[in-house]
C-alpha cells in the first residue's frame, strides 16, 4: 500500500502523523511511505531522517494526497484540502466530524474512507487515541498554572511548591480521569497540596491508593466545590461526560468567593468547559481575567509541545495503521472491532450514528 503523510497546515499545528520509526515499520512490512517536505520538521523530525528510514520525499501536498492510498495525519483536513482528498482513499486522523457541518459534508462528497482516531475504542469504553492528548495536556496544566500564578502575569504571587517554612501552595482538581490524574501528580511531584474531586468513587479509590498522602480525595458535589475554591490557588478543569456538554460545576458567582489571582486551567474547554465563565483561547493568546481570577483555556494545549504529543500519539496510532496497510481496510476493521468504531464515513455514507444525530440528519 502507498501511505502519505502531508504537512500538517492548520493554524500552529507543528506535529506530524508519522515519525520515521512508523516509517521504517511500514517499509519493512512492503509498503511505500510518502512524507510532504518539512512536514516533521515542527516536532524536531527532518526530511534526511524520514528518508534514511525509507520514505520518499515529495515536494507539495497535492502530490502527497494524488498518490497515496492512505492518508495519515493528525488533525482534520480544512478548507484548503477538502478537494485533495481521493475517491477511495483512506484517510486516518482526528475528525471531530459533529463539530464541523462543512467538513462532513466535504468528506461524503469525497467519497473517502475516513477513520476517526477520536471514535476507536477499545474492549473497556476508553479512547485509546484520545488518551495520550489528555495525558499531555494534564500535566501541561500545572506547567501553565504554575506559570500564570506568578504576579506579574496577575496571578496571586504563589509558588507552588512553597519554600522551607513557607506553607505549599493548593492545587484543586475537578475530575479524576486522565487529565486530571496527571494533573495531580505533577502537581504533587511539585510539593503543592492538592484536592481531587469526582462522582466516581472507583476513581476515587485508586487516586487515594496511589498517591501520596498530600494528594487529598473528595466527593464532588456543589458544596464541597464551593468549600475548595476559596483557599486553593490553582484550579485544574478536567471533567468529562462522555458525549455531552461539560457540567458548569463552577459558576459566574462563585468566581467572587475566589481570591484575586486565583488560575484555572480549564482543560475541558474542548466540550465547553466545566466552568462557566470558560471560553476558548489560543496558545497567542491564552488568559483572560474576570473578576481578578486568571481563566486559561487553550483548546489545543498539546500543540504547545509537538515533539512530546507526535511521539505520544504515533506510539498509539502506528499499531492501527499497520494493520490498515498490512490488511486493507476492509479487512482490518471486519477484524478489529476497536477500528470498525473508528469508522466515520465510507464512501459518501455516514456509518457513525451519532454524526447524523449532531445534525438532526435522517438515517
Ligand atoms: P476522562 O473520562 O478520563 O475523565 C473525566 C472524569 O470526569 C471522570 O473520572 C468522570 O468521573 C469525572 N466527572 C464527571 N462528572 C464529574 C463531576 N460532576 N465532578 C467531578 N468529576 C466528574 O476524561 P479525560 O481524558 O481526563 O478528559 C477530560 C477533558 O479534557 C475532556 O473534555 C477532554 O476532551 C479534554 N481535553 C482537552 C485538551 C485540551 O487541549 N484542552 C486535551 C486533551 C483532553
Amino acid at each position: 500500500m502507498t501511505v502519505g503523510v502531508p504537512k500538517e497546515i492548520k493554524n500552529n499545528e507543528s506535529r506530524v502523523g508519522m515519525t520515521p520509526a512508523g516509517v521504517y515499520e511500514l517499509v519493512k512490512n512492503g509498503h511505500t511511505v510518502y512524507i510532504q517536505s518539512t512536514a516533521g520538521e515542527g516536532s524536531g523530525f527532518f526530511d534526511a531522517d524520514y528518508k534514511k528510514a525509507g520514505a520518499i520525499i515529495l515536494d507539495t501536498i497535492g502530490q502527497v494526497y494524488a498518490m497515496s492510498d492512505m492518508i495519515v495525519k493528525v488533525k482534520e483536513p480544512i478548507q484548503e484540502e477538502y478537494q485533495l482528498v481521493q475517491p477511495n482513499q483512506v484517510v486516518f486522523t482526528y475528525f471531530h466530524f459533529a463539530s464541523s457541518e462543512p467538513l462532513t459534508k466535504a468528506m461524503i462528497d469525497s467519497s473517502a474512507i475516513c477513520i476517526a482516531y477520536e471514535t476507536v475504542e477499545d474492549d473497556e469504553g476508553t479512547l485509546p487515541l484520545l488518551t495520550p492528548m489528555s495525558e499531555v495536556a494534564g500535566r501541561m496544566a500545572i506547567q501553565q498554572g504554575a506559570k500564570y500564578l506568578e504576579k506579574p502575569v496577575k496571578g496571586r504571587g504563589v509558588l507552588l511548591g512553597g519554600v522551607p517554612g513557607v506553607a505549599p501552595g493548593k492545587v484543586l482538581v475537578l475530575g479524576a480521569g486522565v487529565v486530571g490524574i496527571q494533573a495531580a501528580k505533577m502537581a504533587a511531584g511539585l510539593g503543592a497540596h492538592v484536592t481531587i474531586l469526582d462522582i466516581n468513587m472507583k476513581r476515587l479509590r485508586y487516586v487515594n491508593d496511589v498517591m501520596p498522602p498530600h494528594v487529598v480525595t473528595e466527593f464532588s458535589n456543589e458544596f464541597n466545590i464551593r468549600k475548595h475554591i476559596k483557599d486553593h490557588d490553582l484550579i485544574i478543569g478536567g471533567v468529562l461526560l462522555k458525549g455531552a456538554k461539560a457540567p458548569n460545576l463552577i459558576t459566574r458567582d462563585m468566581l467572587k468567593e475566589m481570591r484575586a489571582g486565583t488560575v484555572i486551567v480549564d482543560v475541558a474547554v474542548d466540550q465547553g468547559g466545566c466552568v462557566e465563565t470558560t471560553r476558548p483561547t489560543t496558545h497567542e493568546d491564552p488568559v483572560y481575567i474576570i473578576d481578578d481570577v486568571v481563566h486559561y483555556s487553550v483548546a489545543n494545549m498539546p500543540g504547545a509541545v509537538p515533539y512530546t504529543s507526535t511521539m505520544a500519539l504515533t506510539n498509539v496510532t502506528l499499531p492501527y495503521v499497520l494493520k490498515l496497510a498490512d490488511l486493507g481496510w476492509e479487512k482490518a476493521t471486519e477484524t478489529d472491532a476497536s477500528l470498525q468504531k473508528g469508522l466515520n464515513i465510507v464512501k459518501g455514507k455516514v456509518v457513525y450514528e451519532e454524526i447524523m444525530e449532531a445534525f438532526g440528519w435522517e438515517p
